[in-house]
């Protein structure tokens, strides 16, 4: 368990709100939220299709909502997810690229816990630094 701060605390809430509009089909629940720029927090969930691949990681959704409010830049990122596995919800490889995109700079912190009974695991909550997680993003 990794001990965090209010606005670790506060970032995993929002994720959590947010995971409530998850929209499921065969998957599970996922929410996230990224602390942006202007200080604002934006939430995000896992929107799914039949079509794999078609849908978009609650990770990157939340950005896109940061970005459609004018911030290009995040300083921190939240993911919880409702998993039977235990295992944290880490972002996929995907998400970690458009992750580094926005970043604004590779030391942002990633927050990541597990969801049972709609309430944030504690006990499971883990803190990674973005470079810990992807040590060599792709860059043009
Ligand atoms: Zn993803």
């Amino acid at each position: 368990m990794a001990t965090i701060g209010i606005s670790e605390k506060k970032l995993l809430e929002a994720a959590l709100k947010a995971m409530d509009k998850a929209y499921v089909l065969w998957g599970f629940r996922v929410g996230a939220a990224v602390l942006a720029a202007d200080k604002q927090i934006y939430e995000g969930c896992n929107v799914e299709s039949w079509i794999s691949g078609l849908g978009i990681c609650a990770e990157r959704c939340s950005i896109n909502h940061a970005v459609l409010h004018g911030n290009r830049k995040i300083r921190q990122i939240a993911i919880v997810a409702e998993k039977n596995d235990y295992e944290e919800p880490t972002p996929c490889g995907m998400c970690m690229q458009y992750i580094n995109d926005f970043a604004v700079n590779s030391k942002i912190k990633i927050v990541m816990a597990n969801v049972e009974n709609d309430k944030i695991l504690i006990k499971s909550v883990k803190v990674k630094m973005l470079e810990e997680m992807m040590p060599f993003p792709f860059k043009k």
